[in-house]
């Protein structure tokens, strides 16, 4: 077993990867920037390094500081959560190559599948249903690009290879601004990206966002938890997850959950994945995989019984995935609502000081956050404070449970999303279930 994680992370998540060590009887070190001395994780921590000041990009996205952390603590395997580190090739290279076990995948799968273009490649070779598209860069060949607009059919969007963050796409209703939208996207994509290449692809008007959960071992084992729901969305962010999606059947299930491991068995894919789907029309298009843990895992979690943290350690430390495909059943339905330091109206982020919190409870309600009563938000990193879950045996007692939970959680002294869960909550459209990726918005007039 590992004997000693460092949580290159902050917030919940690492709180998160702090308890699943704990049940591992595995020691902890958290990193932290000068502005996180009082995060929950860095309190509960055996121990603890601060790496440098508040700004991300001095602390928890500078390498060779979280590498000296680990040096000095013994540190045997880095778990870098979501987000900051967390899909960086050259870090978990930099990581093996120190001589500590990066919680994740190999820094070669990072970088196949953090390319969209070799990543669609990849995942065509293994059946995995994509978007009709240019099936490749687009070149500077504009008789051929205007033929592939033509063929694909309109509107398209053409999207950066290395885009990221719902940034670097540009949806094209007509062959007059093709070749203009082509030039605009690679100059953007080069400045933002430090990559020029895009690629075109069928834009679907009404999807749904559903994505399945895959767990891998080293041994060419692998695994999938079945799918969520995150449709809710606005700008591009998840604000509602849910599991299983409303809707999908056991044998689309199955189908595309099988696709997706053949995928992983093909790419050498080791630890916990994601591969998201756009649906629509009753079919799954594949858009990107994550390479790393999702800030919605709870809800597969709830469902499968699963631990997907303590999976990700135990994979990492040379186990064998412990489930076979038929030992895994989901049970009833969960949701989760993202709970953010910002107005339900205005959407500003509000940090500072936390006077009161209460957190809610009862039957099958979590609730993975940081905070606590006197804790100061700081103004530096994502707005988001925690998530409730609420898990229910079908999903109307999932969202009656949920509901309840919210009006039981007070938290004071900064403004926070939980009023506009609660008018989703209580959505006739939400309610009835399976809205597409742009309802949030509609609704809120945006
Ligand atoms: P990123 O890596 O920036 O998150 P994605 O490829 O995951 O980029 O796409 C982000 C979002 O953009 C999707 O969730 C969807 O809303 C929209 N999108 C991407 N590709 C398409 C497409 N072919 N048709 C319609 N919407 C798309």
């Amino acid at each position: 077993m590992i004997e000693k994680v460092l949580i290159a992370n902050r917030g919940e998540i690492a709180l998160r990867i702090l308890r699943a060590c704990r049940e591992l009887g595995t020691k902890t070190v958290a990193v932290h920037s000068e502005a996180d001395r009082e995060l929950k994780h860095v309190l509960l921590a055996d121990e603890s390094v601060c790496i440098g000041p508040a700004q991300s990009r001095d602390s928890y996205l500078h390498t060779p500081a979280i590498i000296s952390a680990a040096e000095v603590t013994d540190t045997v395997a880095i778990h870098p959560g979501y987000g900051f580190l967390s899909e960086n090739a050259d870090f978990a290279e930099r990581v093996e190559r120190s001589g500590f076990i990066f919680i994740g995948p190999k820094p070669e799968t990072i970088r196949l599948m953090g390319d969209k273009v070799s990543a669609i490649k990849a995942m065509q070779q293994s059946g995995v249903p994509c978007v009709p598209g240019s099936d490749g860069p687009l070149d500077d060949n504009k008789k051929r690009t205007l033929e592939l607009g033509r063929e694909i059919g309109y509107p398209v969007i053409i999207k950066a290879a290395g885009g990221g963050g719902g940034r670097g796409m540009r949806v094209v209703h007509s062959e007059a601004t093709l070749l203009n939208a082509i030039s605009l996207t690679q100059a953007e994509a080069a400045a933002a990206f430090d990559n020029a290449t895009v690629y075109m692809e069928k834009y679907l008007e009404n999807p749904r966002h559903i994505e399945f959960q895959l767990l891998a071992d080293q041994y060419g084992n692998a695994i999938h938890l079945g799918e969520r729901d995150c449709s809710m969305q606005r700008r591009h962010q998840k604000v509602l997850e849910e599991a299983p999606a409303p809707e999908i059947t056991d044998a689309q299930r199955h189908e595309i959950g099988e696709r997706c491991v053949e995928a992983c068995r093909s790419i050498g894919y080791r630890g916990a994945g994601t591969f998201e789907f756009l649906f629509q029309d009753g079919r799954f298009y594949f858009i990107e995989m994550n390479t790393r843990v999702q800030v919605e895992h709870p809800v597969t979690e709830m469902v499968t019984g699963i631990d997907i943290v303590k999976e990700q350690i135990l994979v990492a430390a040379g186990e064998k995935l412990r489930y076979r495909q038929e030992d895994i059943a989901m049970h009833g339905h969960a949701i989760e609502c993202r709970i953010n330091a910002e107005n339900s109206e205005t959407f500003i982020p509000s940090p500072g000081q936390i006077r009161e919190f209460h957190a809610p409870g009862g039957p099958g309600i979590r609730m993975e956050t940081h905070i606590y009563s006197g804790y100061r938000v700081p103004p530096y990193y994502d707005s988001m404070i925690g998530k409730l879950i609420a898990h229910g045996e079908n999903r109307s007692a999932a969202i009656s449970r949920m509901r309840n939970a919210l009006r039981e959680t007070v938290i004071e002294g900064i403004d926070t999303n939980i009023d506009l869960q609660r008018q989703l909550l209580l959505d006739a459209t939400f309610q009835a279930g399976g809205a597409n990726i742009h309802y949030l918005e509609k609704k809120l007039g945006m």
